[in-house]
């Protein structure tokens, strides 16, 4: 190839900081929307959760790994959703800011590009959502289990106080404000008794994608052929399942280091 041109600007390149990620570490990528406690107020989201903005993220969370083969994980819960690219991933070079960016840019495009489907009844112009990204390393694989594991803890502590919290509101006659009173220094045995005798509602039999929120696996799956025969093809596979137990990486043992 020829010799590129370089103008007596080019030092300022030199400024730029080197960002690549350690070798042989799990990259973790993080979104998370900007301020959608109002924004879901803006939009009339249910309270306490919308199902078309949680379904609308895992879209937009599967069009990222379409685009990112390496992402082996991902799991949504909220305004939020993280990315697992495998240890060994060379995309961009492992540069952090690449990986971030790329991926948080990619994310709130799609949001918007199929927001219409997932809210077709809204005639309000959708207000630009913005999310933030960041990347974080994790060096062994129990340090990324326990990574997901923080962040469905987060869903479940969070979906049974915003559960209890509109339960009080809609069901209960409450304020806010009350309903804010009442549930301050209550532990989980408290809210789930508050649900059963208040409201009859059984905690458990909410339904699991509150719960758990969604986990996104790229597996190989059996495809039937047109011929009979049976031909392997790698697929994102959703489910709301456990991640903190043990069960979930025995099943899937292969999305671990080897
Ligand atoms: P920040 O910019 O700091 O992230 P935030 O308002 O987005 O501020 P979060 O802690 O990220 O705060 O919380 C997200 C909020 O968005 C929730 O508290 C909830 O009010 C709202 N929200 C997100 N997803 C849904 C949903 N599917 N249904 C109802 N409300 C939702
Ligand atoms: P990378 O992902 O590495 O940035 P790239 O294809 O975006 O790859 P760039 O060096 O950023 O490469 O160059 C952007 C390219 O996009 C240009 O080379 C040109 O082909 C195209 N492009 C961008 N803006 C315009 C425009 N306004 N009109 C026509 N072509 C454009
Ligand atoms: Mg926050
Ligand atoms: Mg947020
Ligand atoms: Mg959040
Ligand atoms: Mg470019």
């Amino acid at each position: 190839a020829a010799a590129m041109a370089k103008s007596k600007f080019e030092y300022v390149r030199l400024y730029e900081s080197e960002d690549k990620c350690l070798p042989n570490t799990w990259i973790v990528v993080r979104v998370d929307g900007k301020g959608f406690h109002k924004f879901s107020a803006e939009h009339n989201y249910e309270k306490p959760n919308d199902t078309r903005s949680l379904s609308l993220m895992t879209h937009a969370a599967k069009a990222v790994m379409e685009e990112f083969k390496d992402i082996s994980i991902a799991y949504g819960q909220s305004d939020e959703y993280s990315f697992i690219f495998r240890k060994e991933t060379q995309v961009y070079s492992r540069r952090s800011s690449k990986l971030s960016t790329n991926v948080c840019s990619l994310f709130t495009s799609a949001f918007v590009y199929h927001w219409n489907e997932h809210f077709p009844t809204i005639d309000k112009p959708l207000y630009p959502p913005v999310f933030d990204g960041r990347t974080v390393l994790y060096p062994s694989d129990q340090n990324m289990k326990d990574y997901l594991s923080w962040r469905q803890a987060d869903c479940h502590i969070n979906n049974l106080y915003n559960t209890t919290f509109w339960a009080l509101i809609q069901q209960g006659g409450m304020t806010p404000n009350e309903a804010q009173e009442k549930l301050k220094k209550t532990l989980s045995a408290d809210k789930n008794e508050i649900l059963f005798s208040q409201f009859g509602i059984n905690y458990n039999n909410e339904p699991e994608m509150f719960r758990k929120g969604t986990v996104l696996v790229r597996r190989r799956v059996p495809v039937p052929l047109p011929d009979g025969g049976i031909r392997e093809k790698s697929q994102i596979v959703q489910s709301f399942t456990d991640v903190i137990g043990e069960d979930f990486w025995n099943e899937n043992s292969y999305l671990l280091s080897s």
